[in-house]
């Protein structure tokens, strides 16, 4: 009788654990699945109204009548900057160190057999294919970036990989995270 009761009360105990860990990796999907969906709806945002004011752009004829002209300056709200000029050179080495770091990181979450989340997980374990898949995200980046700048956008520039340096970061920190996942005692 008492054997039963016990038996009984580990199974719940069991299932309860399984449904946590089970909402845990939903969540964490869910939260990955926002990010990218933000990041490319940015992008093809940006690319939309770079194309409409591409194609709007008329330069204005100020030289040939000086005298109604209003100085060039005034127009420009921001000096134009190199491309790739030291600002962005730091950025894009971040962008690719918290490439980097996501990649070991995920690699360290395969090898306890967890379930890699946004990617597959054959992809994954090809290590070859899943750093080319790294570098390809650092590259896209950096064009996202170049469109910016190319139009105008230079602050959007910048937060392209500003916000690509936190994602990447901090999905690595949570990939490490999960590896000893003790509980938290707050202060
Ligand atoms: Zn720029």
């Amino acid at each position: 009788m008492d054997r039963v009761a016990r038996g009984r009360a580990r199974a719940i105990i069991l299932k309860r654990v399984k449904m946590q860990k089970r909402e845990r990796l939903e969540i964490e999907s869910l939260v990955n699945l926002k990010w990218i969906a933000r990041f490319v709806l940015l992008m093809v945002m940006s690319a939309a109204r770079s194309y409409a004011q591409d194609s709007a752009q008329v330069p204005p004829p100020a030289e040939k009548n000086p005298g109604l002209a209003v100085p060039a300056s005034a127009n420009v709200p921001r000096p134009e900057h190199r491309f790739w000029d030291k600002e962005n050179a730091w950025l894009f080495a971040g962008v690719g160190a918290s490439r980097t770091l996501d990649y070991f990181s995920t690699l360290n979450l395969r090898r306890r057999h967890d379930q890699e989340i946004l990617v597959t997980n054959d992809l994954v374990d090809n290590h070859a294919a899943f750093a080319v898949v790294e570098a390809a995200g650092t590259g896209v980046s950096i064009g996202a970036s170049y469109l910016f700048h190319r139009y105008g956008h230079h602050k959007l520039e910048r937060w392209t990989s500003i916000v690509h340096i936190g994602l990447a970061t901090s999905g690595a920190v949570r990939n490490y995270c999960l590896k000893t996942a003790h509980p938290k005692t707050s202060p």
